[in-house]
């Protein structure tokens, strides 16, 4: 691989929109270059069991699905480099990727960095992730059938997150550091007025409890007050305090929204630079599912492929309708 051809496409991010960009941009012979992250595989990568994507009758492990997905498009002449990207420059064609001192340049680009759930920040919860730790209620709910769980967080994320629990788990405690809610208020009256919701306010996790077991037996809460401890019992623990798109390589280049994530133009993967393309939980705040992803590197691929066909018939001063 060399850093001075100008491809077809080079895809920045290795999660599921990143990778099925990537199958289809090989499949269409733009022989895509991607630059995958030195950590690749995106939210998956944390996540355990995946039982809600279509195709897998059995379910598949987070990590195994990627490694599956990329393989995939490896087969089809997918090309990988496993580095961070450190800046870009699309300031005219063609449009530059740098790696370090490296410089791969390309006519088009998907930018698929995904966006990452924010940690508490403890090593427990690291230890435990995929384990009864989760980040997402829609993925992992069916998990904790007539089990209890906590739900850390105070903005709507955590209400909505709670409510959607009530359907599967016996219990529902939900722990937030202040008693005040970022959430809009009818969403904090819809989890009050349930039976199965128990609010505990004012609360920080210390820890997530079970290292020894191997899985989540429950979390210590520490009131910010008085420092003083509880544990609360509990199967699983839904981490539910805010994502981060990861954008700051585009700041000032790309249009995002006040949150920092991308913003296409609506119905396309098309940003405000031609010949670059948004594909993934980069681009999307509410969705935020392995296969939504996918099929929006998808729509970013077709997006890409036409923009080639046409920049292509433009060179030779033929018109495409
Ligand atoms: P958010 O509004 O930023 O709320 C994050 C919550 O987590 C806050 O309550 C915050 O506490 C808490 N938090 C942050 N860091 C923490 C830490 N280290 N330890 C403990 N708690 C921490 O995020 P979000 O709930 O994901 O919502 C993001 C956006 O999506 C919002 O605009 C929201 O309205 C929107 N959204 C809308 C819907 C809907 O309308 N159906 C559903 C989901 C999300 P503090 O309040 O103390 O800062």
């Amino acid at each position: 691989m060399t850093g001075n051809d100008v491809r077809d496409v080079i895809i920045i991010g290795g999660g599921p929109a990143g990778y099925t960009a990537a199958l289809y941009a090989a499949r269409a012979n733009m022989k895509p270059l991607i630059i995958e992250g030195f950590q690749w595989g995106g939210q998956l990568m944390i996540t355990s069991d995946v039982e809600n994507y279509p195709g897998y009758l059995e379910g598949v492990l987070g990590p195994e699905m990627m490694q599956e997905f990329r393989a995939q498009a490896e087969r089809f002449g997918a090309e990988y480099l496993t580095e961070d990207v450190t800046e870009v420059d699309f300031s005219s064609a063609p449009l530059r990727v740098m790696v370090g001192n490296d410089e791969y340049a390309a006519r088009t680009i998907i930018v698929a960095t995904g966006a990452t759930a924010r940690q508490l920040g403890l090593e427990s919860e690291v230890q435990l992730q995929g384990k009864g730790v989760s980040y997402c209620a829609v993925c992992d709910a069916a998990f904790f059938r007539e089990k209890e769980v906590v739900v850390v967080g105070g903005g709507d994320t955590a209400m909505e997150e709670a409510a959607f629990l009530t359907k599967f788990a016996s219990k529902v405690t939900l722990v937030h550091r202040r008693d005040q809610f970022r959430a809009s208020p009818i969403m904090v009256d819809r989890v009050r007025a349930n039976d199965k919701v128990e609010f505990v306010l004012d609360s920080v996790i210390a820890e997530v409890e079970g290292l020894e077991e191997g899985r989540v037996t429950g979390v210590s809460a520490e009131n910010v007050h008085d420092a003083s401890r509880t544990t609360i019992p509990a199967d699983g623990v839904f981490v539910a305090i805010g994502h981060d798109p990861t954008t700051t390589l585009f700041q000032g280049i790309l249009d995002m929204d006040e949150t920092g994530y991308l913003k296409p133009r609506p119905g396309s993967t098309e940003t405000n630079i031609a010949g670059v393309f948004a594909a993934g939980d980069v681009q999307d705040h509410v969705y935020r599912q392995a296969v939504t992803a996918a099929g929006s590197g998808c729509m970013a691929a077709l997006d890409a492929e036409r923009f080639l066909t046409e920049l292509e018939a433009a060179e030779k001063g033929e018109f495409v309708a």
